[in-house]
């Protein structure tokens, strides 16, 4: 099967882009550089340096696309906030900027690194770990800004998670490819260094019972899609996309609810099930319902 690029449309026709930021792939209005999808600025790059610029009819008959169609979005959404200002004379929308991970309330442990390494070598141990193993790093030498990552086995994939320390961000990666050009680049991204800078690791803090630990997680998984899953909810966590995605459910539900939340859940791609999954856990805490 050849690899079928999906090209959300956010214009009729304009400029091919691909974004760094969110990767993915976009027909957006021309001269855009801003991500439309994510906000992010300076993140876009052409998909084909040959054919910059395209349209939607074009993109329709060539069968190596598959399009989703988006809202169009206001100038706002993909001009830059410099652009806005010098050609449009127009104000940013704060609505629409890249939501950065709040590194305020990142906690870290107070502890001295117990090594250090390149983000490339960080990489390859990270894919070398055996299941149930993690490793902790900072891009500082005090521990700020922590990051853990697990190689994890969950529903019977393997899988790296990686988890910002006292922050709320939440990360997957499936590991069946060969995946370290990614794996780097995304490290490169979060800690905010390149392949060779150094980083810092630290001794793994032990959570006080980690089989509890993973074990909660799926509890609270099905908890949730037994008892608090509705349409409501998601609308909640997919918005515009949601129709979608309780289509999808209803297809899954629709002879049996048994077994039902297994199969979603395996239906889904890694973004959207991480979106579940983080919904599931601020609702459930296990077998029982948060307080809200
Ligand atoms: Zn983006």
């Amino acid at each position: 099967m050849t690899d079928i690029k999906i090209i959300y449309l956010y214009a009729y026709s304009g400029d091919l882009v691909h974004c760094n930021q969110c990767e993915v792939n976009m027909l957006v209005p021309t001269g855009a550089d801003k991500c439309p999808h994510c906000y992010f600025e300076g993140a876009l790059q052409w998909i084909n340096e040959s054919r910059k610029e395209t349209t939607v009819d074009e993109l329709d008959i060539n069968p190596e696309y598959a399009t989703i169609t988006k809202p169009d979005p206001e100038t706002t959404e993909y001009l830059s906030d410099e652009v806005l200002k010098d050609e449009f004379d127009m104000e940013p929308n704060p609505k629409h900027k890249y939501k950065t991970m709040n590194k305020l309330h990142n906690k870290h442990p107070e502890k001295r690194p117990t090594g250090q390494c390149t983000v490339l070598e960080l990489a390859k141990r990270l894919l070398d770990l055996n299941i149930g193993e993690e490793l902790n790093f900072s891009e500082n030498q005090d521990g700020s800004d922590y990051w853990g990552a697990k190689y994890m086995e969950v529903f019977e994939q393997q899988v790296i998670l990686f988890g910002y320390y006292g922050g709320p961000s939440l990360q997957l990666y499936e590991i069946e490819k060969d995946v370290l050009a990614d794996m780097v680049r995304h490290l490169g991204y979060h800690l905010n260094k390149k392949e060779e800078d150094t980083i810092f690791t630290f001794d793994v803090i032990k959570p006080q019972n980690e089989e509890a630990y993973k074990e909660n997680i799926v509890s609270s998984y099905f908890f949730y899609m037994w008892n608090a899953w509705c349409k409501e909810e998601c609308e909640k966590i997919f918005s515009w996309e949601s129709p979608h995605f309780w289509e999808k459910w209803c297809k899954f539900a629709k002879d049996t609810a048994c077994g039902a939340a297994e199969k979603y859940y395996a239906d889904l791609s890694d973004g959207y099930r991480i979106m579940l999954v983080k919904r599931a856990c601020e609702i459930y805490d296990g077998n029982s319902r948060k307080k809200q």
